[in-house]
C-alpha cells in the first residue's frame, strides 16, 4: 500500500491564554517522523518565562472570570462537544498520531477512539459529585464540598500522546481545575492540534494551555512553578524521582503514573494458543513502548521449552512496516534516543541470558528508527534485562516451578504498575491475584484498559489513580464544613 501524499512541514506554536504564541526566545525544535527520520513540523521551544506566562494565565482563569462561575452540567456539555471534534477528526488525528509516533495507523485509530470515549466519560462525570453529610452532634452539621485543586501541570510522554493528555485534560476540566499540559518533546502534534478546537467547544482562554519543550526545561520550569497546585505526570521512575523532589519545595500535590517490568504469568493449564499470543500481545503491542508491557514472561517448567519455541515462531513473523500501512503490526521506535536505549539492552541481553529472536536492528529497513522483536529466555530474574524498565519490544522469559515459585519472583520487582496470569483453575487464578502487588491484575488477557477502572502503580510504579472515578478524585480537594446550630454563647472565658 502506497502512503498518502507528505504534508507540509508546519510550524506550531505554544498555545497560552486562547492565544498562539511563539516562544519568547523565538527558539523552535524539530520534530520527527520515526520511519523516515525526517523532519515533519517545528515547535516554539518554551522557556522557562513562557511556562510561568501559561501559569499565570491558567491561575487568573482559574481564580476569575467566567470559569469558576461555569456550572458542572456546563463542565460536561464542554468535555462532550470536545469528544464530538475528536470522533469528527479521527481520521487526521490517528494519521498525525501515527506519523509522528511511529506507531501502527489501526492501533493510532484505536487510542483516537479511546480519546473520544474519555471525554465523553468525563463529560458524565462532571456533574456526579457529590459531598458527604456527617453524623456530628444535633447541634451542628457538617459536610464536605468537593472543590477542585487549582492549577494542574500535566507532563506526559510520548507513548500515547493525545491519550496521556485525554486521562489528565478530561479528569481536569471535569473537575475545574485550569490546567497547564507539557506535551513529550518527542510527540507534541495532536496535542497542539487539539487545542486548535479549545476556544470552539466554548472553553475560556487560560483554561487550557499548551507549552512545547524539554523537560528539563519547560518541564521543569512547570514542577517548580509556585502557582501550580498540582502535578500530573506520565513518564519514567527517574523523572519521577526528579518531580517529587521539586515538587516538594511548594507542596504540591503529585500523581505519578511511572514503568513497569511487569509479570505476565503462565501456568501449564492455561489455553495454549491464547496464551502464545497473550505473551506476545502483551509485550510488543505499541513496539513495547508501553508503561505496562509484560515484558517479563513467567512459564511453568512443564512448558517453557515448547512455549519459548512457540513464542519464537510467531514473533519471526510480525509485520513490521510503515506506520501508516494498515498490514503492518510493528512500526519503528520513537525516537533516535529510544532506539539507542532499546538496542544497548538487547547488547546487555545477549550477555545476560539466550536469545531466542532478534537482538538489534531491523535490517531490512534502510532507515527509521526499527529494531527487531526480540525474545530473550533464561533469563534470571536478577539479570538487568529483568530489572530495569526498556520500553521496547524486548520479551525476557523466565521458568518457574510452582505456583509460589512464580508469586515470587513476580513481586521481586522495584515496580508495581501491572500483572496477569494464565491458567484455567480458578482458585490458583484468584489465588494470584491477590498475591501480586500490582496496581492492575488481567486474568487471562495483557493490557486491555477501561475508561471506567482505574489505573495506576503500587512500589515504585508511582502512586495515585486515573480514569474512573479515581482520576476526577485527583483533581479535587475536600472542605470540610462546620454549622453551629446552637446559638448560646460558648461560655468559655
Ligand atoms: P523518556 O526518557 O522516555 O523520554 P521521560 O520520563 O524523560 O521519558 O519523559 C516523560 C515526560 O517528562 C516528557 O514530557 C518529558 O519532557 C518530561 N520530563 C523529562 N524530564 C523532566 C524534568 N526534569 N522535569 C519535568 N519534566 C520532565
Ligand atoms: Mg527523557
Amino acid at each position: 500500500m502506497s502512503s498518502p501524499a507528505k504534508p507540509a512541514v508546519k510550524t506550531y506554536q505554544n498555545y497560552i491564554n486562547g492565544q498562539w504564541v511563539s516562544s519568547s526566545t523565538g527558539e523552535t525544535f524539530p520534530v520527527f517522523d520515526p520511519s523516515t527520520e525526517e523532519v515533519i513540523a517545528n515547535v516554539a521551544a518554551a522557556s522557562a518565562g513562557d511556562v510561568d506566562k501559561a501559569v499565570k494565565a491558567a491561575r487568573a482563569a482559574f481564580d476569575s472570570g467566567p470559569w469558576p462561575a461555569t456550572t458542572a452540567q456546563d463542565r460536561g456539555r464542554i468535555l462532550f462537544k470536545l469528544a464530538e471534534k475528536i470522533r469528527q477528526n479521527q481520521p487526521i488525528l490517528a494519521e498525525l498520531e501515527s506519523r509522528n509516533t511511529g506507531k501502527p495507523i489501526v492501533e493510532a485509530e484505536y487510542d483516537i477512539g479511546d480519546v473520544a470515549t474519555c471525554f465523553e466519560y468525563y463529560g458524565g462525570l462532571a456533574n456526579k459529585v457529590n459531598g458527604s453529610v456527617m453524623p456530628v452532634p444535633a447541634n451542628a452539621l457538617s459536610f464536605t464540598l468537593r472543590e477542585p485543586v487549582g492549577v494542574a501541570g500535566q507532563i506526559i510522554p510520548w507513548n500515547y500522546p493525545l491519550l496521556m493528555a485525554a486521562w489528565k485534560l478530561a479528569p481536569a476540566i471535569a473537575a475545574g481545575c485550569a490546567c497547564v499540559l507539557k506535551p513529550a518533546e518527542q510527540t507534541p502534534l495532536t496535542a497542539l492540534e487539539f487545542a486548535n478546537w479549545l476556544e470552539e467547544v466554548g472553553l475560556p482562554p487560560g483554561v487550557v494551555n499548551v507549552v512545547n519543550g524539554t523537560g528539563e526545561i519547560a518541564g521543569a520550569a512547570l514542577v517548580a512553578h509556585p502557582g501550580v497546585d498540582k502535578i500530573a505526570f506520565t513518564g519514567s521512575a527517574v523523572v519521577g524521582k526528579i518531580i517529587v523532589k521539586s515538587a516538594a519545595d511548594t507542596l504540591k500535590r503529585v500523581t505519578l503514573e511511572l514503568g513497569g517490568k511487569s509479570p505476565n504469568v503462565f501456568f501449564a493449564d492455561a489455553d495454549w494458543e491464547a496464551a502464545v499470543d497473550g505473551a506476545l500481545f502483551g509485550v510488543f503491542i505499541n513496539q513495547g513502548e508501553v508503561c505496562s508491557a509484560g515484558s517479563r514472561i513467567l512459564v511453568e517448567k512443564k512448558i517453557y521449552s515448547k512455549f519459548v519455541d512457540a513464542m519464537t515462531e510467531k514473533a519471526k513473523h510480525i509485520k513490521l512496516g510503515a506506520p501508516l500501512d494498515r498490514d503492518t503490526k510493528m512500526g519503528p521506535l520513537v525516537s533516535r534516543e529510544q532506539y539507542d536505549r532499546v538496542t544497548s539492552y538487547m547488547e546487555i541481553g545477549k550477555k545476560e541470558a539466550k536469545t531466542a529472536t532478534g537482538g538489534g536492528r531491523a535490517k531490512a529497513f534502510g532507515k527509521g528508527f526499527y529494531v527487531e522483536p526480540t525474545i530473550f529466555y533464561d533469563v534470571d530474574n536478577t539479570a538487568r534485562i529483568a530489572r530495569e524498565e526498556i520500553f521496547g519490544p524486548v520479551a525476557t522469559v523466565i521458568p518457574f516451578e510452582n505456583e509460589a515459585d512464580a508469586i515470587k519472583i513476580a513481586n521481586d520487582t522495584p515496580y508495581g504498575l501491572a500483572g496477569a496470569v494464565w491458567t484455567r483453575d480458578i482458585f490458583k487464578a484468584f489465588r494470584i491475584v491477590k498475591s501480586m502487588r500490582a496496581g492492575i491484575i488481567w486474568v487471562n488477557h495483557m493490557q486491555p484498559t477501561y475508561v471506567e477502572a482505574p489505573w495506576g502503580g503500587y512500589k515504585q510504579s508511582g502512586f495515585g489513580r486515573e480514569l474512573g472515578p479515581w482520576g476526577l478524585e485527583e483533581y479535587l480537594e475536600t472542605k470540610q464544613v462546620y454549622v453551629n446550630l446552637d446559638e448560646t454563647p460558648i461560655g468559655w472565658y
